[in-house]
């Protein structure tokens, strides 16, 4: 308690500090192209060093100089012409490029079929497809038509590049009759799940790993991706028997999707029906009952276990998997589980990772074993782009095609960042294909992320039809997470979106950045599991080598810790400072989160828990939003919030907008439109969908995504059923909007931001940032507005915004705006 006292006070000083440099914030790696960054660099670091030559030729005849110095200036010379030549160069390749791919110097002499190397690359644009909307959209607000011409030019171009494909006849045959490299798929079919299983790279380890988790309490298990420890070490633990009389295993995954898709998995392969003895919990959704003895879960909700039952008793195992991901609440609980370790003898801790970094995770158990599975893994040879490619997203679609049409058989795998861009590349894909008809062999396409319902998602697993390709396209999340079998080919942009966060700040946005090189390892990694294979990178090899972080920085290290922190804290952890991380966030993040909790009321200012602090953590949600819901009840007006903050949670999936009805599409949006802003509008679409019963068809019409719906509608539900649990009565605001938005403002004052000359800026700092043009506010421009999130793309911009009185502002959160105001 008292290192937190002299925190805040700490807090207060570097506030105070912070708020002077806050202008230039745009770290380099927020520019989202790589091209743009690089040619950049590249004149920066030429102006730079014209500029130094030309200051020593003048400051001194070169008579003057020592020989030190005549060597410097010779030097710098040399530097500046090759630098020179190195651009005049890049500027050639970029107009004669005609080969897409080329391989690392030491292999380039072999066998690089010059097949491969048909297709003329046309850059487009920059920014790929989101950014484009947002221009188009900026663009006609601001009543110019000049992009035009160029998306007429853009069309042309594209059809010369089919021409290419079509008129190589040759090229398909060339395909057709080429060796493919052996799949074993149709054998695969054939044998039976327990040979699968039987198969796989661990399964020889078996009798030796249960071995030493008896002989270990803590066991670090390193293994390739795919050799089967998600799926099969919880299953040789229970033949084993460590979950007679009822005790649980339970096995962490950083991401829903996994969890799901594995406890789906083995649930098929244990011959049980899912959410009987193999489960899953998820955020909003539980599948698991009394009889459940596996159960696969996020890492967030294993935390929020420790809640209820703190030294987790009825888990005999707990695996954390996926450890190398390193997200915020993994490594949260490895510091928690470490603790509980030490009083429960009797439980068994696995930590698994895929084959990076294991040693640390021995190092901070204690010096922990580590087990490892000896990968099975084909050559994969990695093909790099001559000059970086402008538009990502259009350089993923020629590059499937192709290798579609140049490569032997074996499925493609796609890393892209998010839902937008992999939506936008499936219909391209799509569109071109039935384009090219029957000239190609068939394509299936298929997306993978994490709002994907359940069903689609299980359909990347299903085999490919003989004769035909798969192509996935996928997050991150197929990078470790999930082993799709088949893959031959991965092609990898080399961008991930990150949160990123500003500890001074407290501004969180996600943004598209450059993937690391130990990720863009492990997609390549991808194509060498059943066969060899190619991994195609979207950029150069000079990229890989210079503009990439060795590593991912944990995500503790670059995120809000607010949930963390209340988490902590109503776990009776009151020093965190010097809670057992095993990379600590920076000091300024964790001041910041309890300086967070104290405006928003959850903290007192001795950093302890208050009552609505208590009450905030019953709610697995953030701290604004939970704040919010909480204060509905003074506003009276539980009953609309409860349906914003399902909405909101459901991150911008709710309007459908599909690239061939864009009109009918944004008119049915504007139907919606009520004035205030977003968070009514989402309201008002909540409620129509009520009253049409739910209904799939009225959903259909307004150009709504049902799923999402469907699954606001469970969040809301849930959050209801917790109502009760906080003591707030469901009433309704009975239309008064000025309720609802109050209540928003107690949970989100911190993300104010006010219109002045120069646009909208924050108005704890002053950062200049923009209503994001899907915004029904994007027009009105209100003097004072409150937005939901920050996202980076082109622009900083805010995505969902409702309007406010500024007077709100101090009703409902004194002590943090009377000091400021
Ligand atoms: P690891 O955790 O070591 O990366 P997994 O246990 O996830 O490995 O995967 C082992 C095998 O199980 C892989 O061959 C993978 O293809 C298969 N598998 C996993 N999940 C599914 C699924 N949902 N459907 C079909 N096969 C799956
Ligand atoms: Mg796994």
């Amino acid at each position: 308690e008292r290192t937190d006292k002299k925190a805040y006070e700490e807090a207060q000083k570097r506030l105070k500090m912070a708020e002077d440099d806050q202008r230039n914030m745009l770290p380099e790696l927020r520019k989202r192209s790589r091209w743009e960054y690089l040619k950049k660099r590249e004149e920066e670091k030429l102006e730079d060093l014209d500029a130094e030559i030309k200051d020593e030729e003048y400051l001194f005849s070169s008579d003057n100089l020592t020989e030190r110095e005549k060597k410097d200036l010779e030097y710098k010379r040399t530097l500046r012409d090759l630098a020179k030549d190195y651009k005049s160069a890049g500027a050639r390749e970029q107009e004669e490029r005609k080969n897409r791919y080329y391989m690392p110097e030491e292999k380039r002499s072999k066998d690089v079929p010059q097949r491969d190397l048909e297709l003329e690359d046309t850059p487009l644009e920059l920014g790929g497809e989101q950014g484009r909307w947002e221009e188009e959209r900026l663009r006609t607000a601001a009543l110019s038509f000049g992009a035009k011409r160029e998306r007429e030019l853009g069309v042309q171009q594209e059809q010369d590049r089919y021409q290419l494909i079509l008129e190589e006849d040759e090229m398909i045959n060339f395909v057709s009759t080429q060796e493919g490299p052996s799949l074993s798929q149709a054998d695969l079919k054939k044998q039976s799940m327990q040979e699968v299983r039987r198969s796989l790279p661990i399964f020889p380890y078996r009798e030796d790993l249960l071995r030493a988790i008896t002989q270990h309490q803590i066991l670090v298990i390193e293994g390739e991706t795919g050799s089967g420890k998600t799926t099969q070490i919880p299953q040789y633990l229970m033949e084993d028997g460590y979950t007679k009389g009822g005790m649980k295993i339970g096995c962490t995954q950083p991401r829903r999707v996994a969890a799901m898709s594995v406890a789906a998995r083995v649930a098929e392969e244990t011959s049980v029906k899912l959410g009987n003895e193999v489960g899953y919990s998820i955020r909003f959704e539980d599948c698991t009952s009394e009889r459940t003895v596996l159960k696969y879960m996020t890492d967030g909700m294993l935390l929020r276990e420790f809640l209820t039952e703190p030294d987790l008793a009825s888990y005999s195992v707990v695996i954390i998997d996926e450890a190398h991901e390193r997200t915020l609440h993994t490594d949260i609980l490895f510091g928690l589980i470490k603790d509980i370790a030490r009083f429960r003898p009797d439980l068994k801790v696995l930590v698994a990772s895929a084959t990076l970094d294991t040693e640390r995770f021995s190092c901070f158990f204690d010096e922990a074993p580590v087990f490892r599975i000896p990968g099975r893994r084909f050559p994969v040879d990695i093909y790099y782009t001559k000059a970086p490619e402008a538009d990502y997203l259009e350089a993923c679609v020629v590059s499937v095609l192709q290798i579609h049409v140049t490569q032997s058989p074996g499925d493609i795998l796609v890393f892209l960042t998010g839902q937008e861009e992999i939506e936008a590349c499936c219909e391209l894909l799509q569109e071109r294909c039935r384009r090219l008809g029957s000239k190609i062999a068939e394509l299936v396409i298929l997306p993978i992320y994490a709002n994907l319902p359940s069903d689609m998602q299980a359909k990347i697993f299903t085999p490919t039809p003989p004769g035909a390709r798969k192509v996935v396209v996928a997050t991150n999340i197929a990078e470790t997470s999930l082993t799709i079998d088949g893959i031959i080919y991965v092609i990898d942009p080399g961008f991930c979106k990150q949160k990123s966060y500003n500890a001074r700040t407290g501004m969180e946005s996600l943004i598209v950045t450059p993937c690391s090189r130990a990720s863009a390892n492990q997609r390549a990694g991808r194509a060498g599991r059943v066969a060899a294979g190619k991994c195609f990178r979207l950029y150069t090899a000079w990229a890989f080598k210079h503009e990439m972080e060795e590593t991912t920085v944990p995500e503790i290290q670059r995120t809000n810790l607010g949930n963390v922190v209340l988490l902590l804290k109503s776990l009776g952890i009151n020093d965190l400072i010097h809670f057992d991380f095993m990379d600590p966030p920076p000091h300024e993040t964790l001041v910041l989160a309890l300086e967070q909790l104290y405006a928003l009321g959850a903290l007192n200012h001795l950093g302890e828990l208050t009552k609505l602090g208590r009450r905030m953590a019953e709610l697995p949600v953030d701290p604004m939003l939970s704040k919010m819901i909480l204060a509905s009840e003074q506003y009276k007006c539980s009953e609309e919030i409860l349906s914003i903050a399902a909405m909101l949670s459901v991150n911008n999936s709710i309007f459908y907008r599909p690239k061939d009805k864009v009109v009918h599409a944004d008119n049915a949006r504007m139907n919606f439109t009520v004035p205030g802003g977003d968070h009514l509008v989402l309201l008002n679409v909540y409620n129509q969908w009520v009253e049409s019963g739910f209904s799939t068809q009225w959903c259909y019409e307004n150009f709504i995504q049902f799923r999402s719906m469907r699954r606001a509608r469970d969040v809301r539900d849930q959050l209801e059923g917790l109502m009760e649990r906080i003591e707030v009565e469901v009433v309704s605001a009975q239309g008064d909007c000025v309720p609802i938005r109050k209540a928003v403002t107690a949970g989100y004052f911190y993300h104010t931001a006010r219109l002045s000359k120069g646009g909208y800026k924050t108005v704890k700092h002053q950062q200049t940032v923009y209503v994001h043009p899907n915004s029904s506010l994007f027009e009105e421009q209100p003097r004072w507005l409150i937005y939901h999130e920050l996202v980076f793309t082109t622009k900083e911009f805010m995505r969902q915004v409702i309007e406010i009185d500024s007077s709100w502002l101090l009703e409902v959160a004194p002590h943090y705006y009377k000091s400021k105001e």
